[in-house]
């Protein structure tokens, strides 16, 4: 099954207003098509500019969480109706910086990811060991409880494999661990989704760079990328885009 590549830049809390002539020198280097999708998500506040900045440019722009619910009494959250209300067409869901510093927990990043394609949202779904699981050897079971209680019942999301040691460290997993992590990933989507599961894309997180993308995206069932640092500077980013 082809599955097209997806390069997603995850903004976390930076960027400021001036920040969308970032986004507007990658769509302009990005103008007459490429062959993978590209997405970037800024904080809260940026998301209607850049939508508006990104429109008709082939770049979508997400989020980077949602609430489960529609509306109501959730002072400081945003509803997953409203994003796709502005415009946005993904969202980040469970990235280890929410597990971490909001205790979310996979039951509610499966609600959220219910809610998310209930509102017409791709959600991408991330999950992944910290250092001392990987060191217990307990990765790979880690990763995939994470994904048995975070995991919505329909197939239409993205899976990012983010190991936490690998976030923003400039540390990266030796190859053949991403290739035996993605394999057991597509392994539980299929046997959770059947064959549907075989077109779910799997990204892989932490440390990418212009560098080392194109060693990373060569990996079996690694169909593109969940980019943080890298995403905020249009050359960085364009250049990870490019080896995708
Ligand atoms: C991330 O936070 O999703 C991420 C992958 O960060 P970085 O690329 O900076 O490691």
């Amino acid at each position: 099954m082809t599955r097209t590549p997806l390069v997603a830049g995850n903004w976390k809390m930076n960027g400021v207003p001036d920040s969308a002539s970032e986004l507007r020198a990658m769509i302009d280097a990005l103008k007459g098509g490429g062959h993978c999708d590209v997405l970037v998500c800024p904080p809260f506040p940026l998301i209607g500019a850049f939508v508006g900045d990104a429109a008709d440019s082939g770049v979508e722009i997400g989020a980077q969480d949602c609430h489960f619910n529609e509306k109501g009494a959730h002072t400081g959250d945003v509803s997953p109706a409203l994003l796709a209300a502005i415009g946005a067409s993904a969202v980040i869901l469970g990235h280890s910086e929410r597990r971490a510093d909001h205790g979310e927990a996979d039951a509610l990043v499966k609600a959220k990811a219910q809610a998310a394609l209930a509102a017409g949202l791709l959600p991408i779904i991330c999950v992944g060991e910290t250092e001392a699981q990987r060191d217990s050897g307990q990765a790979e079971a880690t990763v995939l409880a994470q994904l048995d209680g975070s995991l919505p019942d329909d197939a239409g999301i993205v899976v990012a494999y983010e190991p936490v040691w690998a976030i923003g460290t400039g540390r990266v997993p030796e190859n053949a661990d991403i290739a035996a992590m993605h394999a057991a990933i597509r392994k539980a989507v299929v046997g959770r989704y059947g064959e549907a599961g075989q077109g779910i894309r799997l990204l892989y997180g932490g440390s990418v760079k212009p560098g080392n993308a194109a060693e990373i995206f060569a990996i079996d069932d690694v169909d593109g990328g969940l980019i943080g640092g890298a995403s905020l500077k249009a050359d960085d980013f364009l250049g990870i885009i490019r080896a995708a």
